[in-house]
């Protein structure tokens, strides 16, 4: 598939603080961190989420659950941790036993849904969010600097890893995750200071 360099320049990504960051005080440090590095912020809300809407916002392919899976081993492996402590060593299993769990803990308190626009959203929030388990994330991102959780504590205790924040991987993510959070009409449209002062020729 070719992209069009239009289209880069204003790419879309979904970026939601979870109920930890909320309840912890964070959105404002997440926020900042977004607007400080350049993209432009163009749509926010508070919301309690429901348990269909959450299991609508995640993948339910096989893939999807299957990598959450894999990843899980990677995690107890590190540490040398036996995996059959969770009652089953299959990926598929253990990613949809996350799934349950991932359920119960976006819905547990409100969140914060934005959508964020500018030259690679997609990487740069990613970036910005760094790695899912927070003891692998770089100091510098949102889950480096303000989690410490891991996969082998929050399947000891039956639970999602808590790890502030929600950042689509791929455009395709995005896509799906924006249009299914938000009407067109609730999304904004306005330049930047620097892009008319400035301005980057692109
Ligand atoms: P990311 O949020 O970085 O895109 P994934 O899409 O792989 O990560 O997983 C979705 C969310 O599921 C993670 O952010 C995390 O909250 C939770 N999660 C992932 N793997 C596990 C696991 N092994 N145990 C508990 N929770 C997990
Ligand atoms: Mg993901």
């Amino acid at each position: 598939m070719v992209v069009k360099m239009e289209n880069l320049e204003k790419e879309r990504t979904f970026l939601m603080m979870k109920p930890d960051g909320v309840v912890r005080g964070l959105t404002g440090e997440v926020i900042k961190r977004v607007e400080r590095c350049g993209l432009k912020l163009v749509a926010l809300k508070m919301f309690q989420a429901t348990r269909d809407q959450i299991d609508e916002h995640y993948p339910k392919d096989e893939g999807w659950m299957k990598r959450i899976g894999e990843k899980t081993k990677v995690n107890y492996e590190k540490y040398g941790l036996d995996v059959a402590t969770l009652g089953t060593t299959d990926n598929l299993k253990i990613g949809q036993m996350v799934r349950g769990w991932l359920l119960d803990y976006l819905t547990s308190a409100p969140m914060i849904k934005m959508v964020i626009e500018g030259p690679h959203a997609v990487d740069l929030v990613r970036k910005m969010a760094g790695n899912t388990i927070p003891a692998q994330a770089e100091m510098g991102t949102i889950r480096g600097d303000f989690s410490v959780d891991s996969a082998a504590f929050a399947n000891r205790d039956k639970r999602a890893i808590f790890n502030v924040v929600h950042a689509s991987e791929t455009p395709e993510e995005a896509e799906h995750e924006i249009d299914f959070w938000f009407g067109i009409d609730e999304i904004n449209e306005y330049e930047r200071v620097e892009e008319s002062t400035y301005k980057i020729k692109r």
